[in-house]
């Protein structure tokens, strides 16, 4: 919950509004990086799930890099002053444009996702006389048991190289002087609150090591993406998530050689309970089925709910500690669409016009997602440190 000092504070400023809590971030990656540093594993910050700008400044003050799945954040990457050879690109269509600015940046590695894809690399690579660096993106084909929207890992999914195809990949390997293979990446979804998952991803990912050292390919980096999954229905009391259970599975169960660098790339369990978007109450509408309470933010602002029925916790922070009686509210936005709700029944203190309502655990794919439909203004953004 919120003090009375950010109460007061949220009180002062126009809504909605994104709050990010940076000492809460801080704290979050020091667990993080605590724990990794245990086993000498390397944590890399995937962009896409908060590119504010202070909060950027400060995951790159605890050494963490950078992945990215975009021009654009590979160029904000660089402007935050994330070293370059602490920063990956990945993602299943990269332009030539993009393509060319990650080679004339010098970044650590392109995660290829497909043999074409190796080949343009090369190709682009070549007519600058460079050598680009790859990790080969493998669909591991190992269920995340999260939302399917957000699975990334089975072979029904856009993403990474299948197994049929890997005979070809180390033959086109072999025939593309241009490029360099340093390891293998994996990603299979975000989300992934079952540590058993991991374990999965581990075996499955020993195999496919093995496969590729044996026919050649030296993988020095071994590049097990990101997915774990914050705690939506507790933003307070499991703020920071279990990082050391979490490394210490890979530590247990990933093999590896000492040569062999293990890298991450974690984004929602780095920055989502650090952010809330914060609201204020325009109308309620108390029906005979149905009670709304009708906030000045809506699925422009955190798309989450209405893109895969996300659930977020919904404070109202205005009468929050009184002994105000009860009521069931669905707690929706004023864009014309009717997914534009963000918890259907929500049990509320008696709910106000004017009343302050926190939307938690916002701080990954929220502001990242806001769009100007409906021409909506820009969504502002509130520290506290
Ligand atoms: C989105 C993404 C991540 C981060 O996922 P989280 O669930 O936020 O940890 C990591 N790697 C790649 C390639 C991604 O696309």
């Amino acid at each position: 919950m919120f003090s009375n000092e950010q109460l007061n504070k949220f009180q002062s400023e126009e809504t909605p509004f994104y709050y990010y809590d940076l000492s809460l971030l801080s704290a979050t990656l020091k667990a993080c990086t605590t724990a990794s540093d245990k086993y000498g594993f390397h944590v890399h910050y995937a962009l896409k799930a908060n590119v504010d700008k202070r909060v950027l400044a400060t995951i790159k003050s605890y050494n963490i890099g950078a992945d990215c799945v975009s021009g654009g954040e590979v160029k904000r990457a660089l402007e935050i002053g994330f070293n370059k050879n602490q920063i990956v690109f990945a993602g299943v269509g990269k332009s030539d444009a993009e393509i060319n600015f990650g080679l004339d940046n010098d970044i650590f590695c392109f995660n290829v996702e497909s043999i074409q894809e190796l080949e343009v690399i090369n190709e682009l690579a070549a007519k600058k006389g460079k050598t680009a660096q790859v990790a080969l993106r493998i669909n591991p084909n190992v269920n995340a048991y999260t939302h399917k929207y957000i699975t990334t890992g089975l072979e029904e999914n856009k993403f990474g190289i299948n197994q049929w195809e890997f005979d070809k990949v180390v033959t086109s390997l072999k025939s593309l002087p241009n490029i360099k293979c340093v390891g293998l990446h994996f990603h299979i979804g975000s989300q992934i609150t079952d540590f058993n998952v991991f374990k999965s991803l581990c075996v499955k990912v020993n195999d496919i090591v093995k496969w590729f050292t044996d026919r050649g390919v030296a993988i020095k980096v071994i590049n097990v993406g990101g997915g774990l999954g914050v705690d939506y229905y507790e933003p307070d009391s499991k703020s920071i998530v279990d990082f050391e259970t979490y490394f210490k599975i890979f530590d247990s169960f990933l093999e590896r050689t000492a040569q062999q660098e293990v890298h991450f790339e974690l984004g929602r369990a780095l920055v989502a309970n650090s952010g809330a978007l914060i609201s204020k109450v325009l109308f309620v509408k108390n029906g005979q089925v149905t009670n709304f309470a009708i906030l000045d933010a809506g699925m422009t602002e955190l798309m989450r709910p209405a893109l895969y029925q996300a659930y977020h916790k919904i404070q109202n922070i205005s009468k929050s500690g009184n002994s105000v009686k009860s009521k069931n509210y669905d707690v929706v936005g004023p864009i014309c669409e009717s997914t534009d709700c963000f918890g259907k029944a929500v049990e509320l203190p008696e709910t106000q016009r004017g009343d302050l309502i926190a939307i938690r655990t916002a701080g990954a794919y929220g502001e990242v997602m806001a769009s100007n439909y409906n021409l909506r203004n820009k969504v502002n953004v509130v520290y506290g440190e």
